[in-house]
Parts: structure tokens; C-alpha cells; sequence
């Protein structure tokens, strides 16, 4: 009889909890996998994936408007909320589909329910099966936070926001980080007046100032509107259905819908953590050590639970160092180092490393190089958005310690730029790079 029914239970089928579940069946253990939603978690379900589809869809206002100066006539161009909600809901569905497909064909047993630990090597589905595991992995994400004023209930967050059954005429988004950016562009587009109202005077937190600023120049210029260093003080629903919002600093508003984007919570509440000894952070993360293990030897993390950087790409990293860890004979810690990121706004921007903030806080001297120039593609359809990039060089070294930059495909240029950042290339070696014109990619090998 084997001392436990698994050598893996996993709490969460999300990007992280699916890989190390997938990686750790595949080294030879025997795993399960309890998900009380939907196979995908966050990512798949209602966020990076349909995000990027309704971005794709959005951006279509904007290319039918400049397909104008390249000769192109498109007649009784209209836009059917219902039709793209309802493409993007169904592939949903299909990739939900292809990751359940790729568990049960690595021998991963699913399990359709919430699951609690109850031990350091117990853990008690909803329907009160009892089982044991050798270790268990928390991946249980994070949710979206709605900040406590009167009237809350009547906003939405980005978890609905996929299901909508029509367009808001006008929408007022709180938050200025990512997410509200991201649906920003996305309503804007569509044609909805919206409004970012955010506690602070900064958006997207983190990013360079440079590109922060640009973004925030054109999202003006499109007729997005901020409120700044507003608070909510309360959503008021009003006899025709419409909500009126007051804040600190700022006159009420009347809107349609009310999006709260303010961050993301950690799920931990009642899956029995605290109970057993797990250590939990101030936000009710999980405390977990380079390699994903906490306070308990027998109990493992990875993903947005851990509310270290909460991005698929770097859960899915951890997922797979931690079954390399425990299955693979390989003891690997994922390395939070140098992580590329992007914002799908319209335009979208990208960056990895440090800011020009950053390193001259960090760094004995720097050296900036930026690009400002308006794409070929804009000059033609006659539409005034610059891009700009920017490349932060240690004085000393020559190293390039970050690329940060916003304009059409910023994020598909980066991927490969972060890797020379991440490789540790330096100025020179992107000078003796051949460009290829004419291209936008082409303005990082040609910054003086
Ligand atoms: P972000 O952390 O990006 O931004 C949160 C925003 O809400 C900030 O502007 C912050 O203000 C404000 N805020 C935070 N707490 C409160 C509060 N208690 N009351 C009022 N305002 C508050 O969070 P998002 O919700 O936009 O996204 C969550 C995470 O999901 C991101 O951090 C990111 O890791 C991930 N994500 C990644 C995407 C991508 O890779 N493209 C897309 C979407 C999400 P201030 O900064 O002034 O403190």
C-alpha cells in the first residue's frame, strides 16, 4: 500500500497549478488536481486571453479609420458587442477544453470541486472525501479587489466585464494600473466615453515615467479622461438604472457602468492554511521560500497566491521548477529576474529591467538612449501617435540594464530584446546588429 493516494494534490488548475501538474505526472508522480471552476484559472478564462481578443477586436476602430489613406472604402462599418463577446466566449471555452485535454492526457486526475487542507498531508474536498498527498500545491490565484464603499455591489470588475450583455455608453474605471488601462483602450475603442479615476496621480506604477507619460498623452488625445488622487466615497443607483459616483477631489459623476480594476487579493481565505501552520502575508498571501515551499515541508505555492509578480508567464516558471524540484531530481528556483511585462493598451507598451528611475538610484551612472519617432504606418494614415523607446545603459559596464518602450507591437518586439537584456548584452552589441528596414524593431539598434 503507497503511504499516500498521491504524490501531488494540487489546489487550483490556473497557469502555475496546471504546469506543475502536468510537469509532475509526466516525471512519474501521481497527481490530482481539485479546480471548483473552470480549467484554465485566470489567464484562460477572464483575463490575459480574452483580454487580448478584445483588444484585437477593438483595435479594428482604429484600422478602419487609417485603412482610409491606403485606399481602402469600407462602407456601413458597424460594431456587434454580442457577436465578439460571444467568438471570444466560445474559443474560451475551446482552449478550456485543450488544457483539460493535456492533464487527463499526462494521467492528471481532475477533481470538480473546492478543496481545503486539512493536514500537512491532507486535504478535504467539499463533498467531505478525505485524501492524502506526499505534497500539496497551493495555486489557487487571486481575485480581483473591490475597495468597501457604499454601493460597491453596483460595480462590476474585469471577471464580468467579459459577459456584458451590452456596451456601457459610459464608463468610469477605478484604478489606474493594468487592468485599467487595458479595458480603457478597449471601451474607448468601441466607442465608450470613459473615464480612469485613480487614488493617485500616477498609472501603471513601476513602468518608466517616459512611457507612462506617453501613454497617458494619448490616451488624452483619444478622449479617455482621469481623475486624479479621487477616492470613491459611494454608487449611487439611480431610478433609470444609471449609477452616480462621488469621490474625494472631484464632482459626482453619472455613468453607466462602474469597472473596478484596484489590484488583485491573493485566494487564500478558507482553504485551511493558517490551521495547519502555513505562513500567510499581510495581504493573505502565501509565504514561500526560493523554491515555492512553505513554513511546511509537505505544502508548496506558485503563481498569484504567492503575490510575488502576478503574471501567467512567470507562474507557469514556477509550476515547473517546483515539479523539476520535488519529481524531476533538478531543484530548481525560478528566477524573478529581469521579467519582461507589457500592457495591452492602445497604443500597447512594454519593458523589462530596470527604469531609468530605478537604475540611477541603483546604478553609480547611467547612460539613456531614446527613440521618439513617428511609425511609417501612422505617417501614411495620417494619424499624429509617436512611439518611444528608450534603452538604459550602465555607465560602467556598457550593459543595457533596461528597454522600456510604447508604440504599435511594442510587446512583440520585446520578447526578443528581453532576452539580450536578460543575457546581458550591452549597447555595442546591439550596434553591431544589421537593422532591418525599413521596421519600428529597427530603432533599437539605431539609438544614439
Ligand atoms: P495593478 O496593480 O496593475 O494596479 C492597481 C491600481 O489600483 C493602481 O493604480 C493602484 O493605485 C490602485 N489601487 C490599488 N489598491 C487600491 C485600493 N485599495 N483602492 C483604490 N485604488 C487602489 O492592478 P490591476 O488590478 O490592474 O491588475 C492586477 C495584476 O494583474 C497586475 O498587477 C498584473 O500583475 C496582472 N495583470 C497583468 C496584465 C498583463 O500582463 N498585461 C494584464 C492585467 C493584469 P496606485 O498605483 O496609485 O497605488
Amino acid at each position: 500500500m503507497p503511504e499516500y493516494d498521491y504524490d501531488l494534490f494540487t489546489i487550483g488548475a490556473g497557469s502555475g497549478g496546471v504546469r506543475a501538474s502536468r510537469v509532475s505526472a509526466a516525471h512519474g508522480a501521481k497527481v490530482a488536481v481539485a479546480e471548483e471552476y473552470r480549467v484554465g484559472g485566470t489567464c484562460v478564462i477572464r483575463g490575459c486571453v480574452p483580454k487580448k481578443m478584445l483588444v484585437y477586436g477593438a483595435h479594428f476602430a482604429e484600422d478602419l479609420q487609417d485603412a482610409r489613406n491606403f485606399g481602402w472604402t469600407v462602407e456601413n462599418a458597424r460594431f456587434d458587442w454580442i457577436a465578439l463577446r460571444d467568438h471570444v466566449l466560445n474559443d474560451v471555452t475551446r482552449i478550456e477544453g485543450l488544457y483539460t485535454q493535456t492533464l487527463e492526457n499526462t494521467g492528471v486526475e481532475i477533481i470538480q470541486q473546492r478543496a481545503r487542507v486539512t493536514g500537512p498531508n491532507e486535504v478535504t474536498l467539499a463533498d467531505g472525501t478525505v485524501v492524502t498527498a506526499r505534497h500539496i500545491l497551493i495555486a489557487t490565484g487571486a481575485r480581483p479587489h473591490v475597495p468597501d464603499c457604499p454601493g460597491h455591489e453596483h460595480g462590476i470588475t474585469s471577471n464580468e466585464a467579459f459577459h456584458l450583455d451590452a456596451l456601457p455608453r459610459r464608463v468610469l474605471i477605478a484604478g489606474g494600473g493594468y487592468i485599467a488601462n487595458e479595458f480603457a483602450g478597449i471601451f474607448n475603442e468601441l466607442g465608450s466615453k470613459v473615464t480612469i479615476i485613480n487614488r493617485s496621480d500616477t498609472i501603471l506604477r513601476g513602468y518608466d515615467e517616459s512611457i507612462r507619460d506617453r501613454l497617458l498623452q494619448i490616451s488624452l488625445t483619444k478622449g479617455i479622461a482621469f481623475c486624479f488622487n479621487a477616492d470613491f466615497r459611494g454608487i449611487e443607483k439611480q431610478a433609470d438604472g444609471s449609477l452616480l459616483v462621488s469621490m474625494t477631489n472631484h464632482d459626482p459623476m453619472e455613468v453607466d457602468a462602474v469597472l473596478f480594476a484596484t489590484g488583485r487579493v491573493p485566494n487564500t481565505e478558507g482553504l485551511g492554511l493558517a490551521e495547519v501552520g502555513v505562513e500567510l502575508g499581510k495581504r493573505g498571501e502565501v509565504v514561500v521560500d526560493r523554491f515555492g515551499k512553505t513554513a511546511i515541508d509537505s505544502i508548496h505555492a506558485v503563481g498569484d497566491v504567492t503575490d510575488r509578480v502576478q503574471l501567467t508567464p512567470v507562474a507557469i516558471r514556477e509550476g515547473q521548477a517546483l515539479a523539476d524540484t520535488l519529481f524531476g531530481n533538478k531543484p530548481t528556483a525560478a528566477s524573478h529576474d529581469c521579467v519582461p511585462a507589457a500592457v495591452f493598451s492602445h497604443p500597447p507598451m512594454a519593458g523589462v529591467g530596470m527604469t531609468e528611475a530605478d537604475a540611477r538610484n541603483k546604478l553609480g551612472g547611467v547612460k539613456v538612449y531614446l527613440s521618439d519617432f513617428r511609425p511609417m504606418k501612422n505617417v501614411l494614415a495620417g494619424r499624429n501617435e509617436r512611439a518611444l523607446y528608450k534603452m538604459i545603459c550602465d555607465s560602467n559596464s556598457g550593459k543595457i540594464v533596461g528597454i522600456h518602450m510604447i508604440g504599435p507591437d511594442a510587446p512583440e518586439i520585446m520578447q526578443a530584446a528581453a532576452v539580450a537584456v536578460k543575457a546581458g548584452l550591452t549597447k555595442d552589441d546591439f550596434d553591431a546588429t544589421i537593422a532591418i528596414h525599413p521596421t519600428m524593431a529597427e530603432e533599437l539598434v539605431l539609438m544614439r
